[in-house]
């Protein structure tokens, strides 16, 4: 066992050695040392550095603050002042580890003092336990020689042999403890190792870093140089090229200035005359409101007394003008009672294709070249001449013949009768026409002549050239229309036909009904028919599609509609009632529209039946015809009306101060010279009336054609007017007495009649 132990100390003696050396405490002292001076020596490179770096900074503040290196400048500075501060925090560590590392050798040393005093504690209890072993080896060999002596001693020793087995134990404890604390130690040693390691690492790196920096610094800086030397040379440049040009423009600048200068002065007066014109005129413009409001008010005054004149004027004109249009209807109305109300007219067709060819179809009828009223025909080589109001030849229009129809009312220019040459003046007195239909007085148009003359192409027309009946209503719906401020007006419209003396509506639901003619039960002597269809009718349009109504009624009744309508009169009744607002006045004015049956002489030679009938129905007729317009024309006592249907229905449209007009169609052909000259006759014998003594004189009046010729006579018969004209139509407005002796004689004959 002491054997054992005694290695067991040799061993640990060896290991304490060996820990000491590998401890080697100096030689981290010295590594401390090199560290620090390499530490300082890295503090002062760098505080060269720094030093380097604001010179340089100085430098690159001082010669350019524009430059474009500024910016990589700046980030370098920035980067460095970066860079500057990771050393800064090196060194802090630096320090740190430093503070460390005093730390640890102070350990250390603490630690190798313990271990010197263990060793110490150690060798001499090596010698305190090598010296009992002496004495107990010397005692045991003394014992030896006392065995009985030993057995105690051997068992003391054994006693005490625990107490250094204790001991022992108690140095083993102790040494493991110590060793643990140098492992320990070693173990803090690497790490400190470890540490400066990379520290130097960090150190190598910045230093690489910074040689970089310095580097590129000076890369830039060369740069920044030649920059700056390039700036200067184009800034020098500049200079020159600025110096020079401004040399040239100072040049030029100085010309124009001398010309301003002499503008200047020749501008000065005109300068003077701008003010003062200016001020006269900033005078004005002040004065100018003013001016103009009093303008204006003396211009409003002017014109509102201009109006107010204007108006009063206006006023007395308008007053002055209804005077004078009542004055003019008055003597219109005395004229045309002067020169008779009834108007025989002739109108020649041309030659047509119906005509034929040959000798048959030659023209036979010729016209004077001064007189419109004069024709003159060739019958059976005699040349024979009339003389009508007025004679329209082939080649008159629809619309002159329409104007001239119109024209006949007008009373104050004789000249209106010749047809184009007045036109403008026809239209005026188209309106006389019509206004005296409107005005409440009654006209009647007549289309006689033979079958093919022309009549229903004068009355009618056709749909591109239409005739009276539609150019009359068109202004008739014109001239209502204008006086449509003041009247109110109700146009109607009648069609009606007679044949074989019997009247028939044609717009009715029964045209085979034959309708009576009635005196009206109010004993005004006014006729009417009962059951006679009345259409009102407000434009062309209406009239328009009234006509074509009748048109089918007759067309659908008759086989042969041309030898119906030659054998029949046609009617077109219009009726313009007005009622004048302001006044209350009615009037009532009727437009009597006749197409005459053929006035031909059929069956001469014997006709028959039907045919002799109507050719006595439509000779009675006509020749009552003729014999009322005679008798009325020639202002006779008594007028035949109840001698036909015709007359007896158109009684108050021919009587009193109605109009009438005959239009008398003949045809010009050689093959119809006979009716042609039949025609005629009829119209002269109802033009060329025998005038009586007193109806001589009107007639007279009418006509100043004949005027010189018979001034004589009428001057004679002057000292006693109508003492002997017995009562007619040449009055105006007959007397109610003689109204009411012709209606009392109008009822006795209804009586006889039944
Ligand atoms: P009526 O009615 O007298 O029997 P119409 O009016 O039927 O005669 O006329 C017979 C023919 O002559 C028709 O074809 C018509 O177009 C033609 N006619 C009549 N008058 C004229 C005229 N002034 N201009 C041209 N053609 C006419
Ligand atoms: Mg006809």
């Amino acid at each position: 066992q002491v054997e054992t132990l005694k290695a067991k100390l040799l061993e640990q003696a060896q290991e304490i050695s060996r820990l000491r050396s590998e401890q080697g405490g100096t030689d981290a002292e010295k590594h401390r040392d090199l560290l620090a001076a390499e530490n300082e020596r890295l503090r002062q490179e760098m505080k060269a550095l720094e030093g380097e770096l604001r010179e340089l900074q100085r430098q690159q503040q001082a010669p350019c603050r524009d430059c474009p290196h500024l910016q990589e400048n700046a980030r370098l500075q920035e980067q460095l002042s970066q860079l500057q501060q990771e050393a800064e925090e090196m060194r802090a560590k630096l320090v740190e580890l430093d503070l460390e590392v005093q730390q640890k050798t102070n350990r250390l040393a603490e630690v190798e003092l313990r271990l010197k005093d263990s060793l110490a504690e150690r060798a001499e209890e090596e010698e305190r336990l090598s010296r009992r072993l002496r004495d107990s080896q010397e005692t045991i060999a003394s014992l030896k020689s006392q065995p009985q002596q030993i057995k105690y001693i051997i068992k003391t020793v054994e006693v005490e042999s625990a107490k250094a087995k204790q001991a022992l134990c108690e140095t083993q404890s102790r040494n493991q403890y110590l060793q643990e604390q140098v492992g320990m130690q070693k173990q803090v040693l690497k790490e400190m190792e470890q540490q400066l390691q990379s520290s130097q690492k960090t150190e190598a790196q910045l230093r690489a870093q910074i040689m970089m920096y310095e580097a590129e610094l000076e890369r830039a800086h060369g740069q920044m140089l030649e920059e700056m030397q390039a700036m200067e040379e184009e800034k020098n440049h500049a200079i020159e090229e600025a110096f020079s040009r401004a040399q040239v423009e100072m040049k030029a600048v100085h010309e124009n200035l001398a010309g301003v200068r002499t503008n200047l002065l020749t501008l000065q007066p005109a300068l003077r005359t701008l003010t003062h014109d200016y001020n006269s005129l900033k005078r004005q413009v002040r004065d100018f409101p003013l001016l103009l409001q009093e303008t204006l008010r003396s211009a409003r005054a002017e014109i509102s007394q201009a109006i107010e004149e204007v108006h009063s004027t206006n006023r007395e004109l308008l007053r002055k003008y209804r005077r004078e249009l009542q004055l003019r209807k008055k003597c219109h109305n005395e004229l045309v009672r002067l020169k008779g109300n009834i108007r025989v007219f002739g109108r020649v067709r041309p030659i047509t294709k119906e005509d034929g060819e040959g000798p048959e179809a030659a023209n036979a009828v010729t016209f004077d070249a001064d007189d419109d009223a004069v024709l003159h025909l060739l019958h059976k080589g005699k040349q024979v001449s009339f003389e009508l109001d007025k004679v329209f030849p082939p080649q008159a229009s629809q619309e002159e013949v329409g104007a001239t129809v119109h024209c006949w009312c007008e009373v104050g220019e004789a000249a209106t009768f010749s047809s184009l040459s007045c036109l403008p003046q026809v239209f005026q007195e188209v309106q006389a026409l019509v206004t005296s239909c409107i005005d409440g007085y009654n006209v009647c148009i007549f289309a006689y002549g033979q079958t093919g003359a022309g009549k229903t192409y004068t009355m009618e027309g056709t749909a591109a050239n239409p005739g009276i009946n539609q150019r009359a209503l068109q202004l008739l719906f014109s001239e209502v229309r204008g006086k449509a401020a003041d009247w109110d007006y109700t146009i109607t419209v009648s069609a009606a036909e007679i044949y074989n003396e019997a009247l028939r509506d044609l717009l009715g639901k029964e045209p085979q009904e034959k309708l009576e003619i009635k005196l009206c039960p109010d004993g005004s002597g006014q006729l009417y028919v009962p059951g006679l269809t009345e259409f009102r009718v407000q434009s062309v349009e209406d009239i328009n599609k009234v006509f074509e109504f009748g048109h089918i009624k007759r067309v659908t009744e008759c086989t042969n509609l041309n030898e119906h309508s030659s054998r029949s009169h046609a009617l077109l009744i219009v009726t313009v009632r007005g009622l004048d607002r302001s006044t209350g006045l009615r009037t009532t004015g009727k437009l009597n529209l006749v197409d005459l049956a053929g006035s031909e002489r059929v069956g001469r030679s014997g006709a028959e039946g039907s045919r002799l009938r109507e050719a006595q129905h439509i000779n009675k007729s006509l020749s009552a015809l003729g014999d009322v317009i005679y008798a009325l024309r020639s202002r006779q006592g008594h007028v035949p009306f109840r001698n036909s249907k015709l007359t007896y229905l158109l009684q108050d449209s021919l009587s009193g101060d109605s109009k009438t007009l005959m239009m008398v169609q003949v045809s010009p052909a050689e093959k119809n010279t006979s009716e042609t000259l039949c025609s005629l006759k009829f119209a002269e014998r109802v033009r060329s009336v025998e005038l009586g003594p007193v109806s001589r004189k009107a007639e007279l009046g009418s006509w100043p054609s004949q005027e010189h010729l018979e001034l004589c006579p009428l001057s004679s018969q002057g000292d006693s007017p109508g003492s002997t004209a017995p009562p007619g139509r040449g009055h105006a407005s007959p007397s109610p007495g003689q109204l009411s002796s012709r209606s009392a004689s109008i009822r006795r004959k209804l009586q006889t009649s039944g």
